[in-house]
């Protein structure tokens, strides 16, 4: 017996955003001065109601395990919210605390396929989706969606990609990376397909306040109770209300799922810790007006980044996202041009690389998310730090044959 991986987790790519992570921070700790934009985080801070929350929490003295699908009180603000906004019926039975988006997602691969069976993954994707699938031992059925359709799934691709061993489907809007807002409409026929061919459709809705379109993005599941009865809807409050760290998220779904799904992590990690629960029942408990200056801020922070991007020779932004805080650039117009060291372009992964390299800015190669003609770069950045790093792109790419 050696110490090395099983087979199936040797099949597994590692995360290409903590790779690039790795990789400008050792640049930064040699002195070089790095713009971070590979990083998913919103740079502002919790509700005061959120770590108000938490330090009550500590003073009452919550040192204990928590139950396995979470407080009451959280499971009761998450339904809450659903009834209300969306009109999904929805009691606490429906909802799972889980340790962040990310574990909700996990435990859906674990407890609602079994190995063998296949979910259709809508490509540009979020890095995490195919890797969680392998490790559940589950077929991921890549589905790509056209950068010239502005990066929105299309229901007849989607359709042929359907056969009798596929059981699922994820669907993230706003999309992380291309930011793009599925219409009601491309929903609506998404939808109708699961409910045809009995598909479990996996909503992967962690951007859903962060929108810079008219209408806020609709949530598949406040389609109808047809769908809702078909539907796991994903979030957290990681993006929402800046709190990456404190590891809350949800999943909302049937209740036989929401069992499973609590086996699941009763085994692999019990229940969330009670400061940070009590700290999301806190942000939970904000009126959400204080996202509309936020909103606000970060169009105006996608404007100058795309601009800048838009204005570098084999670079385009083919459409300015309707949310989520991504701008994902084609940069295969780049591709074939050589650096002044004589090593030519002709992946993402060779584009990002000369950007931190040459430009000190660390953007994510498109590779991990299923589209190697792009990379992508967060904007939850300063103003004046975005400009800085569209200075030192167009010096880069001008260096470029
Ligand atoms: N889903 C998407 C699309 C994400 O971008 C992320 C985080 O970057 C997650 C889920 C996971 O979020 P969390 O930090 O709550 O686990």
């Amino acid at each position: 017996m050696t110490a090395g991986p099983s087979k199936r987790i040797s099949a597994v790519p590692p995360s290409p955003t903590f790779a690039i992570k790795a990789q400008a921070r050792a640049l930064a700790d040699a002195g070089r001065d790095i713009i971070n934009l590979s990083t998913g985080e919103p740079d502002g801070l919790p509700p005061a109601a959120a770590v108000e929350a938490a330090k009550a929490s500590l003073e009452v003295g919550e040192h204990k395990y928590t139950p396995v699908a979470g407080l009451p009180a959280l499971r009761e603000a998450v339904a809450s919210f659903y009834r209300t906004r969306w009109s999904v019926p929805c009691v606490p039975g429906n909802v799972l605390v889980t340790h962040g988006g990310k574990q909700a997602l996990m435990n859906v691969a674990l407890s609602a396929f079994d190995p063998g069976d296949r979910v259709i993954v809508l490509t540009p994707a979020w890095v995490t989706y195919v890797p969680q699938l392998l490790i559940a031992g589950v077929d991921p059925v890549v589905v790509p969606c056209a950068a010239e359709d502005g990066f929105l799934p299309d229901p007849d691709r989607i359709r042929a990609a359907v056969d009798d061993r596929t059981r699922g489907i994820i669907v993230n809007s706003p999309n992380n990376p291309t930011g793009a807002v599925i219409p009601p409409d491309r929903l609506r026929a998404i939808a109708q397909l699961a409910v045809e061919r009995d598909l479990l459709i996996i909503a992967d809705e962690i951007y859903d306040e962060l929108y810079y379109t008219d209408e806020p993005p609709q949530c598949i599941a406040g389609l109808g109770p047809e769908i809702a009865a078909r539907t796991v809807i994903i979030n957290a409050v990681s993006k929402t209300f800046a709190m990456t760290g404190w590891r809350v998220g949800w999943m909302v779904a049937p209740e036989a799922l929401v069992k499973a799904a609590s086996v699941v992590q009763g085994h692999a990690t019990s229940g969330v810790a009670s400061v940070s629960q009590r700290a999301a029942i806190g942000a939970l408990s904000v009126d959400r007006s204080f996202l509309g200056p936020i909103r606000r801020g970060l169009g105006r922070r996608r404007d100058i980044l795309a601009d800048a991007l838009d204005a570098l020779d084999g670079v385009s932004v083919a459409v300015r996202p309707g949310g989520a805080f991504y701008l994902f650039p084609r940069v295969d117009g780049l591709f074939g041009r050589r650096t002044p060291a004589g090593d030519v372009l002709t992946t993402g992964a060779d584009v990002a690389s000369w950007f931190l390299h040459e430009a000190g800015v660390a953007a994510v190669p498109g590779e991990g998310f299923g589209e190697p003609r792009c990379v992508r770069l967060a904007y939850p950045v300063r103003s004046e730090i975005l400009r800085e790093a569209g200075r030192r792109l167009a010096a880069a790419v001008a260096k470029l044959e």
